[in-house]
């Protein structure tokens, strides 16, 4: 492919929104620098971006921006990219022998888009069926928001959440559908206020079709906890 048409596709690819694999395409030495180096270095390239764009950076309100960004990237919107950030999921006996299936829904998803870096906001619906082995409910929340806490591919992260709870529920019988807004098509691009993105992840017997109606049809019951 010659260069040109390569920058184009790798730019379609981009606005297409396709994802290139399961695992978040970090380098080896992805960690090799400090946090605290990190944030000094994404300060002075933020200082740059917003210079270019013609800002005043000694106006009194733009004066911390790229220090807030280089922090908020590293701790917060990105700080998912560190394994080591990773939520510890303890597992318990299933004692009181519930073998149905258990269905989270409504958590809060606020992750990035890879290709523009704009947010995406939404909900997260989860279920397992367990085979002896239980969650904590607020770790499945905290697994999203891990997982949220990286440049994203929805499909991804909908891949992610379910392989991470396969793994610490040790069943393969775990489904996750995400349903959420990009910004990048709600506000720039094609501009669609209206529209969502709905993405989902069956895994196990949640490949039987029956299963699968009884997850959605859990998902799409009005619950409302209104004067609680
Ligand atoms: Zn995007």
């Amino acid at each position: 492919m010659k260069e040109n048409n390569l920058a184009k596709h790798i730019d379609n690819f981009g606005d297409d929104h396709v994802g290139s694999s399961t695992e978040t395409p970090l380098r080896i030495d992805a960690f090799e620098l400090s946090d605290d180096e990190k944030i000094s270095i994404i300060e002075e390239n933020m200082r740059n971006i917003l210079h270019t764009l013609g800002l005043d950076l000694t106006d009194d309100s733009l004066k911390g921006t790229p220090k807030r960004v280089a922090k908020a990237y590293v701790n917060e919107i990105f700080g998912g990219l560190n394994p080591i950030k990773k939520p510890v999921s303890s597992t318990f006996e299933n004692k009181y022998q519930y073998n149905e299936m258990l269905v989270e829904k409504n958590i809060t998803v606020y992750s990035t888009c890879e290709h523009h870096l704009l947010p995406i906001v939404g909900k997260a619906h989860i279920a397992y069926i367990s085979n002896g082995t239980v969650v904590g409910l607020s770790k499945m929340n905290r697994i999203v928001d891990y997982f949220s806490k990286r440049p994203q591919v929805q499909e991804r992260l909908t891949m992610q959440v379910v392989k991470e709870l396969q793994s610490v529920l040790n069943t393969n019988d775990v489904a996750c559908v995400i349903d959420a807004k990009h910004l990048c098509v709600n506000s720039r691009g094609i501009k669609d206020t209206g529209c969502s993105t709905i993405t989902s992840e069956f895994g196990g017997a949640f490949k039987k079709p029956e299963v699968r109606e009884e997850f959605l049809k859990y998902i799409q019951l009005e619950t409302s906890f209104e004067g609680l």
